[in-house]
């Protein structure tokens, strides 16, 4: 099929956006700032494939960053969604969707005593915080440089270099006293976390950490990372959190912890549980989450959290998620790892496939990647070219080589022929790349 590049109605929709929305969109990787061009307007999506509102189609390797795991506008999800939707959108009391969601995500993860329903990651993580500082009556939180939880301000303090190193904002509008509490380390370095609890002693709340990162690249922990990390907290008196708003139900059943079986605290989630809906949850021990309003003293709150239509499209996708889905998941990213690893390793492209079970992403170098200085040391040019060549032979990347790239369930061999017909074209571009 052949592809023309010109976007002219997206152009004139980003025109539109541009006026009345700050660049244009409303969540900032979407502008394709990275990559540059016309962002695509999406207008449907079926199983693998995003039609554009130019009529264009392209294989989807984004996911919407991962919640759609077994595709786009599934029958059985779009079932539940409807009929919730025809029971009435949002009551503002308990309903029973939101028990059986939440007794669906303790079945699934052992260490989840409890959970608490909310409506997007960043509420996850920032209310995990507020739980740990309020459940152990400390301030300072340990984060890593590269990992994403969501744009909480305390966990903003995330550029590298000193900046980092004291805490300091990492943006506009978070005052030193939001991230003052935050230390920020190298990721995969326990000795770093030593030494922070080493010279704080008995101030840090605790430490989160992505169960396995997907926001710097794909940069899974060494072996022993997150466990040395549990081992660290359990010695000072501090929780360790593990965000798997990324990795939760996508990685396995049970997410990383079904990986690794390092056991949190607690725990944050959100994407996949939400079927394509802002839903997300934080949940860890019965005595730490007993903390929480009403059961406790640390408050907690929101409108739609718990909303039935979230809940049954979340549910919905769970349940379709049995062993046989993430065997297929797991297929179908490791075929493509493959596709993409031989079409560069053709052209003479230095690369790292990285891969955490089935999430990946492609690093243009061929150094080990182990942390974000890592990451930043590619030739991302170099993806710029490769991410191009693919989006006009239809094609959906990521636009950042700094983002994992998402597969589901319905990626068939049809949408995975389509993606290994463009790959040697859009390797040789990467191989043609100047800086
Ligand atoms: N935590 C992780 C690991 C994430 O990847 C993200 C989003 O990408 C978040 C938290 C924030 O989630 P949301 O975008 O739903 O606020």
């Amino acid at each position: 099929m052949a592809y023309s590049y010109e976007a002219p109605v997206s152009q004139s929709l980003f025109d539109r956006a541009s006026v009345v929305t700050p660049g244009g969109v409303n969540s900032p990787v979407r502008a394709f700032r990275a990559v540059g061009g016309t962002p695509r307007f999406m207008v449907s999506g079926t199983g693998p494939y995003l039609t554009d509102a130019d009529g264009r189609e392209y294989v989807d390797l984004v996911c919407s960053w991962g919640p759609m795991i077994i595709g786009h506008a599934h029958p059985e999800v779009t079932a539940a969604v409807q009929d919730a939707v025809a029971r009435g959108t949002s009551f503002g009391t308990p309903g029973e969707g939101e028990v059986a969601l939440a007794e669906e995500i303790v079945a699934r993860i052992e260490p989840v005593e409890q959970v608490r329903l909310v409506s997007s990651g960043t509420e996850a993580t920032m209310s995990a915080i507020r739980l740990a500082r309020g459940f152990t009556g400390r301030a300072k939180v340990v984060k890593f440089a590269g990992c994403y939880h969501g744009h909480v301000d305390a966990l903003l303090a995330a550029a590298g270099s000193g900046v980092a190193t004291f805490g300091l904002p990492d943006t506009p509008g978070v005052t030193g006293a939001q991230a003052g509490d935050t230390i920020v380390l190298p990721y995969n370095d326990l000795e770093a976390v030593r030494a922070a609890f080493a010279a704080q002693p008995g101030e840090i709340a605790c430490v989160i950490t992505e169960a396995s990162p997907g926001n710097m690249g794909v940069v899974p922990p060494l072996d022993g990372f997150n466990a040395g990390l549990k081992e660290i907290c359990a010695a000072n008196g501090a929780l360790y959190i593990s965000d798997e708003v990324m990795t939760g139900f996508r990685t396995s059943k049970a997410g990383w912890y079904g990986i690794d079986g390092v056991r949190p605290d607690l725990m944050t989630f959100g994407k996949v549980m939400g079927g394509g809906f802002p839903a997300a949850a934080f949940g860890g021990r019965a005595d730490v989450m007993a903390h929480l309003a009403p059961a406790g003293p640390v408050y907690q709150a929101g409108t739609l959290s718990g909303n039935p239509v979230a809940t049954a499209a979340g549910l919905a996708q769970l349940r379709l998620l049995d062993d046989a889905a993430y065997a297929k998941v797991d297929a179908v990213s490791a075929e493509l790892r493959s596709l993409v690893g031989d079409a560069l390793t053709k052209e003479g492209v230095a690369h790292t496939v990285s891969a955490a079970s089935n999430m990946f992403s492609v690093f243009f170098t061929d150094e080990p990647v182990r942390d974000y200085e890592g990451a930043k040391k590619q030739e991302a040019f170099r993806f710029t070219a490769f991410f191009h060549s693919m989006l006009e032979q239809g094609v959906y990347l990521p636009p950042s080589a700094f983002e994992s790239w998402f597969v589901s369930t319905a990626h068939d061999a049809q949408a995975l022929e389509r993606v290994a017909a463009a790959l040697p074209a859009a390797a040789r571009a990467a191989s043609e790349a100047v800086a």
